[in-house]
């Protein structure tokens, strides 16, 4: 972040000390129509100027002949707005899938995701060494922001998990995230328990970290609200704080079998009240509707033909089978806690982002999750989130805002303005009319970098090969 500004104040000071009248800059996007997804406003005619990393100015286009620069695009009254942020995706897998996954990073471009999450995996060290040369420009893909390693309890649902099995054992785990120099904290409900989940809340938030995740179904979702979480990742805990039999089935049967009399006593006025408190204590969902609804249909579609999955390693299409394999049990156990899952993240969402939730828009695609494929799933979940009754522009808000809002990054992106990071995306069609419009990406700009068509069509060529 630093980096960027200060490149900004190079430039102004490279021009006030030189004699050109005119203010150089590295890139110029001619005619470009601005979104502004705060506001939905559109301006057209615009001229972007771009430096290093940085967008240097965002005028009219009567300002042409003030700037002189080495490029210039025109961009023909297309729709220019910033990257996406896809707020829940992993890199995973083990040692192993290391190639698959760092083949993967430019699909992530080339579908317009120019910022990821990482919620946690097992290849840490690959991955913050990618997070590095991407930021280098020595590797194509978008920005990462990483929890690194999940913190779970004593056995651990995910491999690669730090192990926490008492409040003792919490700061040396938040050293060893220290020493990774992660981004936040992410929280899985392997093993852990309540009373270590709610403690991780603490300590971490005294170490200035945000903590997300999981919940142990022991726990009280509103009181690691007031303890100070930053997220929660899917809608079970929010969910299970809706329900006036809460505690009642905590007490009994504390585990996800409490799903589905949870969901049928779901409570819209006490809903009204938990979302009253999310959006005070600004707590960040990602609902994850796509994924959703992939897990629950995934017995009853035919996914051969998707175009995303000819761009899988082998290794990690072998990692889907664990799900499938889950869907078939729980059919066969007559279960459909999935499909009814699905059916009431549909129906909160709306009344969520209504009463003010700040909701990511997040796809939880990487390895062992089947059929949900990095980049264009971040698609479907934005088209998901229109399908609940967002507008487009809602939606977009809880990638592009959102999820720079999360880090407390607003000053650094979410718009298309002087000063701010140049991660921009220039769409043939207006995605304010039509979510499906983000298919259709004329280019991308990653940190000044630019990727034309083409360069975006060679990129994914080349994953496959
Ligand atoms: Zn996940």
């Amino acid at each position: 972040m630093k980096k960027a500004l200060f490149a900004t104040l190079c430039s102004i000071f490279l021009c006030t000390s030189c004699n050109s009248e005119k203010e150089p800059a590295d890139i110029l996007i001619l005619n470009a129509t601005v979104l502004d997804v705060e506001t939905g406003e559109e301006t057209p005619g615009r001229l972007i100027a771009i430096s290093g990393d940085t967008i240097r100015a965002v005028e009219s286009m009567d300002s042409e002949d003030q700037f002189e620069a080495a490029r210039f695009i025109d961009a023909q009254n297309a729709f220019v707005m910033p990257g996406l942020w896809d707020m829940h995706v992993h890199f995973r897998g083990g040692d192993t899938l290391i190639q698959e996954n760092k083949n993967l990073l430019p699909l992530f471009l080339a579908y317009g995701v120019t910022t990821v999450r990482d919620a946690g995996g097992d290849i840490t060290p690959s991955l913050l060494e990618w997070r590095k040369e991407i930021k280098n420009r020595q590797l194509n893909g978008p920005a990462i922001f990483t929890s690194g390693p999940k913190l779970d309890g004593p056995s651990p649902a995910w491999p690669g998990s730090i192990e926490v099995a008492t409040r003792e054992d919490i700061p040396a785990a938040l050293d060893s995230l220290d020493r990774l120099d992660v981004d936040f904290v992410k929280v899985y409900d392997g093993s852990l328990s309540e009373d270590v989940f709610y403690g991780i809340i603490t300590a971490a938030e005294e170490r200035g970290y945000k903590t997300t995740g999981h919940m142990p179904m022991t726990a009280d979702f509103m009181k690691a609200v007031d303890l100070g979480l930053a997220g929660s990742e899917h809608l079970y805990y929010v969910l299970k704080a809706c329900s006036p039999k809460a505690d009642s089935l905590t007490q009994v049967n504390p585990t996800y079998g409490m799903m589905n009399e949870i969901i049928d006593s779901y409570d819209p006025d006490l809903a009204q009240r938990v979302y009253a408190k999310l959006k005070e204590k600004k707590v960040y969902i990602t609902p994850t509707l796509h994924i959703g609804k992939t897990l629950a249909e995934m017995l009853d579609v035919d996914h051969s033909r998707d175009t995303l999955l000819t761009y899988m390693g082998s290794g990690i299409k072998e990692t889907y089978r664990g799900r499938i394999e889950g869907a078939k049990r729980a059919r066969a156990a007559g279960s459909t806690m999935r499909e009814k899952m699905g059916q009431i993240s549909d129906e909160m969402t709306k009344p969520m982002f209504d009463a003010g939730v700040p909701l990511l828009a997040g796809s939880d695609c990487g390895a062992f999750n089947s059929y949900v494929y990095p980049g264009g799933s971040l698609q479907n979940e934005l088209e998901r989130l229109v399908a609940t009754g967002l507008t487009p522009t809602e939606a977009l808000k809880t990638s592009v805002v959102n999820g720079p809002a999360f880090f407390e990054l607003e000053e650094y992106y979410g718009s298309i303005e002087s000063g701010k990071v140049a991660d921009i995306l220039i769409l043939e069609k207006n995605p304010f009319q039509d979510i499906e419009h983000l298919r259709e990406v004329k280019a991308i700009m990653a940190k000044g970098q630019l990727f034309e068509k083409s360069d975006l069509q060679e990129m994914m060529q080349a994953v496959k090969e």
